[in-house]
């Protein structure tokens, strides 16, 4: 291995994602840095600190859960199923609308309680403690 490749490096070429196999697009204006596939969110296990691609680990990043930072913006939770590495990283306006909906329903419906009684109880605890 002689390359060597100190500069930061932020992708803004199309790349082949190592998870589904699909072609991802240069980001859209606006977006600096694509670090997950827009296909199926999932991400490579590359930096340490942002940008710097100086991880070995080179694991793949699964999407496990969503973020929402504040109304502005929100970030897909990314895990490495090699060594457990947890990073959030900003969603990208062309990211698969579906995948993203369907992590934040698998929050709803997988939660270790029954989602209906909770909701209950919060409706109930908000009718009885406002008095306008
Ligand atoms: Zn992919
Ligand atoms: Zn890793």
């Amino acid at each position: 291995m002689s390359r060597q490749r100190k500069t930061i490096h932020f992708d803004t070429n199309p790349f082949i994602c190592e998870h589904c196999g699909l072609t991802v697009p240069s980001p859209l204006s606006g977006t600096k840095n694509r670090n997950h596939c827009c296909h199926c969110l999932h991400s490579k296990h590359v930096d340490m600190k942002i940008g710097d691609r100086r991880s070995g680990c080179r694991g793949t990043m699964e999407p496990i859960g969503l973020w929402v930072k504040d109304s502005e913006e929100c970030a897909v939770i990314h895990r490495c199923q090699k060594c457990g590495f947890i990073r959030t990283n900003r969603i990208a306006g062309d990211d698969n609308e579906v995948v993203l909906f369907t992590l934040a329903a698998r929050l709803i419906t997988q939660l270790p309680f029954p989602a209906k009684v909770a909701l209950e109880k919060i409706e109930r605890q908000q009718m009885g403690g406002e008095h306008v």
